[in-house]
């Protein structure tokens, strides 16, 4: 049988790293203790969006998100894709501006 490597691919990880990660009761999959979320539709922005959006009147800048985020998610770049999004953020664009 040939074994197709692109079939044992997850996203970005391969299987092997999968196997690293341990699935929780829920069937989530876990490092240490913080939630992998995956590279799933817009799954990981609609999580940033809710992070930086909800909670308060000012939004929080890219290392309280980290900070934040961290306790409970995690993904491989995390940190990039939060300062990404944040300087992307059409509101904090504007505050900026307006100092
Ligand atoms: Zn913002």
């Amino acid at each position: 049988m040939l074994k197709q490597a692109s079939t044992t691919r997850v996203g970005e990880f391969t299987v092997g790293f999968l196997d690293t990660l341990v699935t929780d009761t829920e069937g989530l999959k876990c490092f240490g203790n913080r939630i992998w979320v995956p590279k799933l539709r817009d799954l990981r922005r609609k999580i940033l969006s809710e992070a930086h959006k909800s909670k308060y009147s000012v939004h929080p800048g890219t290392n309280k998100m980290y900070h934040d985020l961290r306790q409970s998610y995690w993904w491989p770049g995390m940190k990039k894709d939060i300062a990404y999004f944040v300087e992307r953020c059409v509101t904090c664009l504007q505050v900026k501006i307006e100092r």
